[in-house]
């Protein structure tokens, strides 16, 4: 079987990290504690903060969603992360994107405080990211790795391609996969013959939420696929990569849903506890 089986393995992860959670919280008599920011209504943003309130159940995080009103100013929310900032009951915290067109989500994300941010968005973290040094990492890219790293996949040498080239996907996992010793291309919306670099992938990444953007004559014959993307299409949630023909040519890949989605949710886990055993 050549599936990523990513709900399963970051189960597997998920209930070693629980024991230690447990330890942690009985060693200093509270358990880590999560603030997700939630601005508005957007129906994806919806179902992925419920993903993660499940998963700081399971997991024993004390996760909180401060739900807030759309007409919310930018300095409003900006006083909120400070206040956030300040308060030590509180050891993470993580606003969830988008925001309403009214903010802007690189004014507000650089508020808050490094050492809570783990959602690894910061101006502080992405740098520590390009400087090869600990940092909270964005979730989906270590997550990405958390599972390449699960499957044993030597990646020194290998070529990789990342289609995306955003802040919060494409560039930070092409940087990680660089810092593993990968040599890395990032295409993206410009990129004039896709298929000619795909074709060289030893490990694709596709992170464009662009519905099978990706289909199996572009798969070098074992590669291993990623795909990151998700679009809901009717009551389905569809991924970038044209899943039931690519499987045949690669040696791995992800399913969508069930492969990156619950790696992130398990990276933003582990960054959490991570924030909590700092601030100790
Ligand atoms: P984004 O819109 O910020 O970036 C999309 C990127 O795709 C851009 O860099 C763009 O240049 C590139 N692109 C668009 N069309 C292209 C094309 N035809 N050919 C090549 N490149 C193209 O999106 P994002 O935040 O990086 O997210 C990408 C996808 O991943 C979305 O579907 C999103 O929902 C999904 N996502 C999933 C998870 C998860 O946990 N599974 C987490 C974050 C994002």
């Amino acid at each position: 079987m050549n599936v990523m089986n990513g709900k399963k393995i970051a189960r597997e992860l998920e209930g070693k990290l629980k024991l230690e959670v447990l330890e942690l919280t009985e060693k200093y008599k509270r358990a880590p504690k999560l603030i997700v920011v939630l601005v508005g209504n957007n129906p994806a943003s919806l179902s992925y903060v419920k993903s993660k309130e499940k998963a700081c159940k399971r997991v024993g995080i004390d996760g909180e969603t401060l739900h807030l009103d759309e007409s919310i100013t930018e300095s409003e929310l900006i006083n909120l992360v400070h206040k956030l900032n300040k308060d030590d009951s509180v050891d993470a915290m993580i606003i969830q994107l988008p925001l309403p067109s009214h903010i802007d989500p690189d004014t507000v994300l650089n508020e808050v405080d490094s050492s809570k941010d783990v959602d690894g968005l910061s101006l502080l973290n992405a740098g520590k990211l390009m400087n090869r040094q600990k940092g909270f990492l964005p979730a989906t890219p270590k997550g990405i790795m958390i599972l390449l790293d699960y499957f044993n996949i030597d990646i020194p040498g290998k070529e990789a391609v990342v289609i995306g080239r955003s802040n919060l996907v494409g560039c930070p996992t092409g940087k990680l996969l660089i810092n593993a010793g990968a040599t890395v291309t990032i295409c993206h919306r410009h990129t004039k013959d896709l298929k000619k670099h795909t074709l060289q992938a030893d490990i694709l990444i596709v992170a464009t939420g662009v519905v099978h953007l990706v289909k199996a004559d572009m798969i070098k014959p074992g590669a291993i696929v990623i795909d990151v993307g998700i679009t809901r299409v009717g009551d389905k949630l569809v991924g970038d990569v044209d899943y039931e023909n690519v499987k045949e040519v690669a040696s791995l890949i992800t399913p969508v849903p069930g492969g990156v989605g619950p790696m992130t949710i398990f990276a933003l886990m582990e960054n959490v506890v991570e924030a909590f055993k700092l601030r100790q």
